[in-house]
């Protein structure tokens, strides 16, 4: 069954149509500047060249439409018609405390995600969009939601209290939720396959490390903490936000700078990070491991900061989970750079990591980039959400055929 994969930003969709049986991608592509000036498509059928072509379209649903003709064009598509399409998975940034699974949509969950919009108000309101496009251009496609908070609904409450009073939790449901859960379950499932041993005996750290990053602490298959909290702001140094930061800095700037608490709100989250300790240099890590090497000193200031935050996280999970089995760096970060790992792994000689110089250098496989030895294994795993969201969708609606 082929399953086209939706991911809807504010201005943005991405897609991907990939076949479930095969798991091959057979296209993807990218609509950006949704109701802005210049708005276009990159459209890469599989196997073939990208193709972009500026497209005029004032709003989401324009955009799906869009992206149903190229998959259906007679030179370019892949399919020939939409008959070939057999489920749409969205993904769906917070689903708050009602989802721990993938799940059929509903009018119900359609309003479960509209209630959750206040968590995470950029993106709960275009995934809304976007389901509702997609419906209206396929209605009888059965449409399932997959959620980047529903892998961290299994931790403890000591994980995702905060220590605030209760009753914000009671009346808000103010508490950590984490994201980036495909990424963190996928990569869990995927570090079982390589060491060969089942998940449910392993204790993992899961570190994501892209421009948006966060590490979980997944234990015989759960996840029992992450560092991302009500919001992505929370936990690691980021590309432009700032991770843990004392609340009373808010405050404190707000009153010299004259701001209201959402300007500098904004400021953690656009213009903090590498971003900001590099004193507005990059927020790309490819730019600041670049002029690291060059001896650029507001790189290093801002790498030096990132890995130990890093550093910091491995070191208090693994406290967590009394000890740890391997450690798996993923994403843009954690995928495709070996001085980053190294600089981290360097600081992990305590727990007997000795890193593989040969391995640390592969490139877009999964592999054990530590020697052999008494310590925790180190893996890099490439993240692959797309291909999770169309595993959970393909298995709901199965599911609901047989
Ligand atoms: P993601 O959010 O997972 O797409 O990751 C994006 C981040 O990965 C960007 O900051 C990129 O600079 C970084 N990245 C991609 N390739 C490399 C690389 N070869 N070395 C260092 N960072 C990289």
């Amino acid at each position: 069954m082929n399953i086209l994969v939706i991911n809807c930003g504010s201005s943005s969709v991405k897609f991907q149509l990939i076949d479930s049986e095969s798991e091959k991608r057979i296209a993807k592509g990218l609509c950006e500047r949704i109701g802005i000036e210049g708005s276009r498509l990159i459209y890469t059928p599989a196997g073939g060249k990208k193709l972009t072509a500026e497209v005029k379209m004032a709003d989401h649903r324009e955009a799906i439409a869009v992206v149903l003709k190229a998959l259906t064009d007679p030179q370019n598509g892949a399919v020939k018609d939409l008959s070939e399409i057999g489920a749409v998975g969205h993904r769906i940034v917070h689903g708050g405390e009602n989802f721990s699974k993938a799940t059929l949509i509903t009018d119900e969950v359609k309003k479960a995600i509209a209630d959750c919009s206040d968590l995470a108000p950029l993106h709960n309101p275009a995934n809304l969009v976007g389901i509702e496009a997609c419906e209206a251009l396929m209605p009888s496609v059965p449409m399932v939601a997959v959620f980047d908070t529903a892998f961290h609904q299994t931790m403890p409450e000591e994980s995702y209290l905060y220590a605030i009073p209760y009753r914000y939790y009671r009346d808000y449901r103010v508490r950590r939720y984490g994201f980036h859960g495909t990424s963190h379950e996928y990569v869990s499932s995927r570090a079982a396959v390589v060491l060969g041993r089942p998940l449910e005996e392993l204790k993992l750290i899961v570190c994501h490390l892209g421009n948006g990053a966060s590490i979980s602490a997944v234990k015989y298959g759960k996840c029992v903490d992450t560092s991302m909290g009500l919001t992505p702001l929370e936990g690691l140094v980021m590309g432009t936000r700032s991770g843990d930061i004392d609340p009373a800095i808010v405050e404190f700037i707000a009153n010299k700078e004259g701001k209201s608490a959402g300007e500098v709100l904004r400021m953690l989250n656009k213009e903090s990070g590498v971003y900001g300790l590099s004193d507005g240099f990059s927020s790309d890590f490819r730019d600041l491991e670049d002029a690291y090497e060059a001896g650029n000193e507001n790189a290093k200031r801002a790498m030096e900061v990132y890995i130990h935050s890093v550093i910091k996280y491995i070191g208090a999970y693994t406290a967590e989970m009394n000890g740890v089995d391997a450690i798996c760096f993923t994403a843009g970060v954690g995928e495709n750079s070996p001085i980053i790992r190294d600089r981290i792994l360097h600081h992990l000689a305590y727990m007997h990591i000795v890193i593989d110089e040969v391995e640390n250098h592969k490139r877009g496989e999964a592999v054990v980039i530590s020697m052999p030895g008494p310590g925790p294994k180190v893996l890099v795993i490439p993240t692959n959400e797309e291909l999770s969201i169309a595993r959970q969708t393909f298995a709901l609606v199965a599911g609901e055929k047989k």
